[in-house]
């Protein structure tokens, strides 16, 4: 725009040493020319301030959308820590008592349950009362249905190998 009308301005001082009528006429069509283009070009500078407007609406409608999500989102991060904090305590609470536990627990029974406890969880599991092993499903024959009864060390489960207890 500037170098526009810089050239006006240079044509206008031009002007006043010009000799001929024509010349003169001639300098005044390129002066409305130019003068043309700048308006043309402000025109279409005007244009694209209003639609800009409705853009800005657009931009602000979904500013406001994404804060009402981002306080869904924040809300549901923060109950899902305090579960987090929830199961951590629950967990070290449990790691406390099977610490204890452990304590009554003879070496070679410990390395047993450590063992089968890398293939299948839970290792403990209750023989049903009808001699089928809650872990695999697989019924058990009477002598080791007995054994449980009886609750005489160690019983794994024929097939899988689980510990078994008496569920009463
Ligand atoms: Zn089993």
């Amino acid at each position: 725009m500037n170098v526009r009308r810089e050239k006006i301005q240079s044509i206008k001082q031009n002007q006043v040493s010009l000799k001929t009528n024509k010349e003169f006429q001639m300098f005044n069509l390129e002066i409305a020319k130019i003068e043309g283009e700048i308006e043309n070009f402000e025109a279409r500078q005007l244009a694209a301030m209003d639609d800009v407007i409705p853009v800005k609406h657009r931009v602000a409608e979904a500013d406001a959308k994404l804060k009402e999500e981002q306080a869904v989102v924040d809300g549901y991060l923060s109950e899902l820590d305090a579960r987090l904090n929830v199961v951590k305590s629950e967990l070290a609470q449990a790691e406390v008592e099977r610490g204890e536990a452990a304590k009554h627990v003879t070496p070679q029974f410990m390395f047993y349950y450590e063992r089968l406890r890398t293939k299948r969880w839970p290792v403990v599991v209750s023989l049903q009362s009808d001699c089928v092993c809650n872990g695999c499903h697989l019924v058990q024959p009477p002598s080791v249905g007995q054994m449980v009864a009886r609750n005489q060390g160690i019983v794994p489960c024929q097939m899988c190998g689980r510990i078994l207890y008496k569920a009463d």
